[in-house]
C-alpha cells in the first residue's frame, strides 16, 4: 500500500509541524511514558530504531500497547518480561508507512535507555526517537523509507542541529545491549533519500 508522500520544499519553519513538535499529518497517541526535557537542552541527535511484538510479527496493536502501559502479560510469552517497562517514542511508521506520534518533539520519549553518544550520556535527554515496525533481518518496505525521509527532512528544518552525521541507530548508541535497526536497514538508501529531500 504506497501513498503519495509530499514534502514542501525549502527551508525554515514547517506549518504541519507546530510549537511543542506535533506533526499535523502523524494520527496523535499521546503516550504516558515522556517527561520534560531538561532546560536549555539543544535537540541535535536522531536515533532509528526497530520494533515488532512479538517479535518478527507484523501489523498488530502490541506496539501501542506497549507504549500506553496497556501490554498483557499473558497475551505471549515475549510479553511478560516487558510488560512493565515504561518506554515510547516520538513516532512510529507502521510497515504501510502510517505515521504515528506518541510523543511531541520538545518532550523526552523514553526510547533510548542506557545510552551515549560521542561520550555524552542519556540519549533521551538531547534525542528525537523514531521506530521503524520491522525487525533486524526483514527488509524495510519503501513505504517506511518514503516517510522515514520526510520525516527526517522535517525534523532536520526545524532542529538544524540535527545534522547527517548525527543520525544513528540504538546499536550505535547502546552497543551490546541493542541491535536495531541492525543489518536490514540500509542507512546508505536512507541518508540518500533525505539528502534529496534538501
Ligand atoms: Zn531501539
Amino acid at each position: 500500500m504506497d501513498e503519495k508522500i509530499e514534502i514542501k520544499s525549502g527551508s525554515g519553519s514547517a506549518p504541519d509541524l507546530d510549537a511543542e513538535g506535533w506533526l499535523a499529518e502523524a494520527e496523535r497517541r499521546p503516550s504516558p511514558n515522556q517527561d520534560r526535557r531538561p532546560p536549555g537542552t539543544v535537540i541535535d541527535l536522531l536515533v532509528i530504531h526497530a520494533i515488532s511484538l512479538p517479535p518478527g510479527e507484523f501489523g498488530g496493536d502490541w506496539i501501542d500497547a506497549l507504549f500506553h502501559n496497556r501490554l498483557d502479560p499473558n497475551a505471549h510469552p515475549y510479553f511478560a518480561p516487558i510488560a512493565t517497562v515504561r518506554v515510547s517514542a516520538h513516532l512510529l511508521i507502521r510497515r504501510d508507512g502510517r505515521l504515528i506520534q506518541y510523543v511531541p518533539y520538545e518532550c523526552r520519549a523514553w526510547h533510548a535507555g542506557v545510552s551515549s553518544f560521542q561520550g555524552r550520556a542519556r540519549c533521551n535527554d538531547y534525542s528525537i526517537g523514531i521506530e521503524l515496525e520491522g525487525t533486524d533481518e526483514t527488509p524495510f518496505t519503501e513505504s517506511q523509507y518514503a516517510r522515514l525521509a520526510v520525516c527526517t527532512r522535517r525534523i532536520q528544518q526545524r532542529y538544524p542541529a540535527i545534522t547527517l552525521d548525527r543520525i544513528v541507530g540504538h546499536a550505535d548508541i547502546a552497543p551490546g545491549r541493542k541491535t536495531d535497526p541492525g543489518p536490514s536497514f540500509d542507512w546508505a538508501r536512507y541518508r540518500h533519500d533525505v539528502q534529496s529531500l534538501a
